[in-house]
């Protein structure tokens, strides 16, 4: 099915933390929908701009006048345009949390998430590149998608796909049900059938708002935590990384012809990936001067969300721990009291005060510590639950829990849930069945765009199969 008469629009950057990122709309709403959550601070309105003008202001949720960002934003008027549509380019934070935001808000007041490639079939359709530059176009982004779909793979087990069909397997039994006993009374009954169906849309609607409900937290699961483990020489920090890679261990990548410095890890932690930077650095031979500790805690740091800090609590602070903590100023940290066996001689109140030292306009603040022993491999569970508290405020159970991961996922979910509302509504109407198999079947297809499959010839195999034995 083709789309343009919609607007549509997706995060066009990259889903890490950037300076900017770049939220793209195309479609002959495009200018009207942004205007609609766009202010700008003299009131000028994105409709009056002229073709590739820009305006700045703030983004903002007209439902409610939250402030979301503060953004550049990038008009530019059809048929010069990459899709040869009406787009706009919105230059907001380069932050996931806020650019989904902005993507909500959007899909909101009228726009539609892109499906994959779609702004680049857009611009085939509109004449802008021909098929060949089209399928070039479209093999990166597949390739991409790809990655991104194995890593969802890794986290999510199949389990998403399989709930999903689950879904469509309950929605499809009733409405061949129902398409059996109009074409043959004699055998099927519809009698009692509107109650049943009634309970399981009921169910359907339960069982999709739980997925609704997981959609934040699964975005972070599905993307990770960057952590940096650091620490001065000896402190334990291979020791803590074997600790937490231990059977768990999830990825190991050695990407051929580079050297150790693209090692990357992952640690599965519960149902918390941590992405591990820079583990190469801390696999170096004791040998090497450089390990200093400080010169690679600061490269590391750049791109943390999360920092281990690494301390040997049997033996005094040095200046080596102050340099440090001096460099962590200001990111998520959690300090690791390691060699918790070997007899602590260091506590929270010192690490409290090399904070306080590091830091001196946040005297206050209190930086989680946790007591470990790598050599005895004990601190971890402690570790997890803090990071879950940290990254979660801890609501969430993790085990065995289906996560949703990105708004198009989400926006099946919803059209699914409106359509089945919509067969609620008809059976307390009283219209007649055949009407409800309307709406069932829409909330069929919204939740196969999730995974990608349409309708098909499904519905008549199933009647064929299930229900029209001996015919
Ligand atoms: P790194 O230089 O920070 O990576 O430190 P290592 O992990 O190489 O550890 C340095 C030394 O401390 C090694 O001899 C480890 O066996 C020892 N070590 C690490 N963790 C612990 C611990 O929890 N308890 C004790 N007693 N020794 C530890």
């Amino acid at each position: 099915m083709l789309h343009e008469e919609d607007t549509i629009c997706a995060i066009a950057s990259g889903m890490g933390k950037a300076a900017i990122g770049i939220v793209r709309i195309s479609g002959q709403d495009a200018v009207s929908i942004v205007d609609k959550v766009f202010q700008n601070p003299k009131g000028r309105k994105l409709t009056d701009l002229k073709s590739y003008q820009a305006s700045y202001g703030h983004i903002l949720d007209p439902a409610n006048n939250q402030v979301i960002d503060e953004v550049i934003v990038l008009v530019m008027k059809e048929p010069h345009t990459y899709t040869t549509e009406d787009c706009v380019e919105i230059d907001c934070h380069g932050g996931p949390f806020v650019m989904q935001k902005v993507m909500d808000l959007l899909v909101r007041n009228g726009a539609r998430p892109a499906e994959p490639g779609e702004f680049t079939k857009r611009a085939f359709l509109g004449g802008r590149v021909d098929m060949t530059e089209a399928e070039a176009v479209m093999d990166v982004i597949n390739s991409e998608n790809d990655l991104a779909l194995s890593s969802s793979l890794h986290q999510l087990s199949g389990n998403l796909k399989g709930k999903i069909q689950e879904l469509r397997e309950k929605i499809l039994h009733n409405t061949a049900f129902i398409e059996a006993a109009i074409d043959d009374p004699e055998h099927y009954s519809l009698d009692e059938f509107p109650d049943e169906l009634k309970e399981t849309v009921n169910e359907l609607q339960s069982q999709i708002a739980k997925l609704l409900s997981t959609f934040d937290d699964g975005r972070r699961i599905h993307e990770g935590i960057k952590t940096a483990i650091v620490g001065r020489p000896n402190v334990g920090k291979s020791s803590v990384l074997n600790m937490l890679l231990g059977e768990e261990r999830a990825i190991v990548t050695d990407i051929a012809g580079t050297t150790r410095d693209t090692l990357e890890e992952e640690v599965s932690l519960g149902g918390i990936t941590l992405k591990l930077i820079d583990t190469a650095g801390i696999r170096e031979t004791e040998d090497t001067v450089e390990k200093i500790g400080v010169e690679k805690a600061k490269k590391s740091l750049e791109e943390a969300d999360l920092v281990l800090f690494i301390l040997d609590s049997a033996e005094k602070l040095s200046e080596k721990d102050q340099e440090i903590a001096e460099q962590i100023v200001g990111k998520p940290t959690i300090v690791l009291l390691n060699k918790e066996d070997a007899g602590q001689v260091v506590g929270e109140e010192d690490v409290k005060s090399l904070f306080a030292k590091a830091n001196p306009f946040a005297k206050d603040e209190t930086i989680p510590c946790i007591s470990t022993s790598a050599k005895l491999g004990n601190g971890k569970e402690e570790l997890k639950k803090l990071i879950e508290d940290m990254f979660f405020a801890g609501d969430v159970s993790y085990n065995d829990q289906i996560y949703i991961t990105n708004s198009r996922q989400k926006a099946g979910l919803v059209h699914a849930s409106e359509s089945l509302a919509k067969v609620c509504e008809s059976i307390d109407m009283g219209v007649g069945e055949d009407f409800y198999t309307i709406d069932l079947m829409a909330a069929y297809e919204s939740l196969g765009d999730i995974i990608g499959e349409a309708l098909e010839d499904d519905l008549a195999d199933k009647i064929f199969k299930d229900f029209c034995m001996g015919k």
